[in-house]
């Protein structure tokens, strides 16, 4: 068997746990386009060959439905990539997926931290009776303790249930009207980082399902993944919902992020 390259791409267009818009299961095709494209080249700011043999492997796509055993299948799947030693990136699809990856993560990393980018917590017990809705992920995540430690970054949607239910998580939440770009987040712990595309500004990537205005930059979100302290051993980047771009920018930025997190995950 050919070893396995450091970094591996997983994808999963499915976005059947939308509560708005369906979409972003168009995403890891739109986002695999802009990596492979000839109009840029796979190296990263940080000085890493994403295209160099070895590095950023590709395992394809999840078949996904609207089945419950789909999210059997995004965990196995991940699982599967853990037991060949290569670290996933999984391309979502909707935010719901990332539930059924953290199993897949908690039981190959029993010290295990998360750093997650959203404009939403994502923490709803339910959301319009769908416990497994794109806004529920870290309800469940928390509940059965698949992480140590919760921080959420960018943040700018609170309402009273989910202030409560940080609170109830002890999530350590870090809202977007006090961002510092200063900051560099820090973890004793592996870390699994999660980007929701919409933490962004819908100025510099429209093609989300919930846009949410006053987010981040592009280049404040690539600074924040820099310089984290942290060993990084899995991610996903969701929420890329082309059909919401007319200009078909997001897919770009996603892929953006992408090289940085490969970068960050070959350390
Ligand atoms: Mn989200
Ligand atoms: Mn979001």
């Amino acid at each position: 068997m050919v070893a396995a390259a450091r970094v591996t791409l997983l994808g999963v267009a499915y976005d059947a746990s939308s509560s708005h818009r369906r979409g972003p299961a168009l995403a890891p095709r739109a986002i695999r386009e802009a990596l492979d494209s000839g109009a840029v080249n796979g190296w990263s700011e940080m000085g890493c060959d994403t295209r160099a043999p070895g590095v950023f492997g590709d395992a394809g796509d999840i078949a996904a439905d609207a089945s419950p055993e789909m999210r059997e299948r995004v965990e196995a799947g991940v699982a599967a990539l853990l037991a060949r030693e290569t670290r996933p990136l999984v391309l979502g699809g909707d935010h719901s997926i990332t539930y059924p990856v953290l199993r897949a993560m908690r039981s190959r990393h029993p010290r295990l931290a998360i750093l997650h980018f959203d404009a939403h917590t994502d923490l709803y017990d339910e959301f319009e009776g769908d416990r497994h809705s794109h806004a529920c992920p870290f309800a469940r995540i928390m509940e059965e303790g698949l992480t140590d430690r919760l921080v959420q970054v960018g943040i700018r949607t609170l309402n009273a249930h989910q202030r409560e239910q940080a609170k109830r998580f002890r999530v350590e939440v870090h809202e977007m009207k006090d961002w510092d770009d200063a900051r560099a987040f820090a973890f004793e712990q592996p870390v699994y980082v999660s980007v929701d595309l919409d933490v962004l500004d819908p100025a510099f990537a429209p093609g989300v399902s919930h846009r949410e205005p006053g987010g981040c930059s592009v280049r404040q979100l690539l600074r924040a993944l820099q310089t984290v302290r942290a060993r990084i051993v899995g991610a996903d980047v969701v929420e890329c919902n082309p059909a919401q771009d007319p200009v078909g920018l997001t897919p770009w930025v996603a892929a953006k992020v992408v090289r940085e997190l490969v970068a960050r995950m070959v350390d």
